[in-house]
């Protein structure tokens, strides 16, 4: 039995700071024996924990991005190269077609302007929905997307959407395996369990903390 860390993000997402050593010494620390890097809008994380990796060799280690599309953020899973696109249905066919799968992170949470409101029509071009995400505040909107989820028949994920480093683990997909292959294998066989906590209120006044000494930095 092994767990992965859906969804978490590396300093070259604005909004994080976590060094890619940081997330493996974390995650090592919590149980966690896999991690997705998926930062906003660049694969810039996933190659450099890629580096960090190459002594780390039984460690599960998912590439991917986190896509501001013209309907929202998507997940591409399994992404090792830019995108060169953010109209919806493109940037789905292109990470399908570079191999990867599409996922749809935190769909029901109202309070992110940027989630991905998810309707039957764009069925075709998702395989999973993130039914179980650690910053979102409001309980509802995990439990929404596990109905949405269970209702169509998608994969589901899970993820701490770390930014920071007290997130890394909080929430992980768990399967019978060791491998990154029998990780694919299981999740696309929904033989995976999404399991996880919500992080505490404190992530989000690190958030806000953060942005402001971006803001004064440059000022
Ligand atoms: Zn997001
Ligand atoms: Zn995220």
């Amino acid at each position: 039995m092994a767990r992965v860390d859906f969804h978490c993000h590396t300093k070259y997402s604005k909004c994080s700071n976590l060094e890619p050593e940081l997330i493996l010494k974390l995650c090592k620390k919590q149980g966690i024996q896999g991690v997705m890097i998926c930062d906003h809008d660049t694969i810039k994380g996933t190659l450099a924990f890629k580096k960090v990796l190459s002594l780390n060799e039984d460690f599960i280690f998912i590439p991917g991005i986190e896509v501001l599309t013209d309907r929202g953020e998507i997940l591409g899973a399994w992404i090792e190269e830019e995108l060169s696109t953010s109209y919806f249905p493109e940037v789905a066919e292109e990470i399908k077609e570079k191999g990867g799968i599409v996922v749809v992170p935190h769909p029901y949470d109202a309070i992110r302007g940027k989630r991905f409101r998810v309707t039957e029509p764009d069925l075709p071009f998702i395989d999973a929905i993130e039914v179980f995400n650690s910053r979102c505040i409001l309980p509802r909107a995990n439990k929404k997307a596990l109905k949405f989820a269970e209702r169509y028949g998608l994969k589901q994920t899970a993820g701490s959407d770390a930014h920071f480093a007290p997130e890394v683990g909080q929430a992980w997909v768990s399967f019978n395996g060791s491998t990154i292959e029998e990780f694919r294998h299981s999740l696309m066989r929904g033989e995976t369990r999404v399991e996880g906590r919500r992080s505490p209120f404190s992530v989000h006044l690190h958030t806000i903390n953060h942005r402001l000494n971006r803001i004064f930095r440059r000022i």
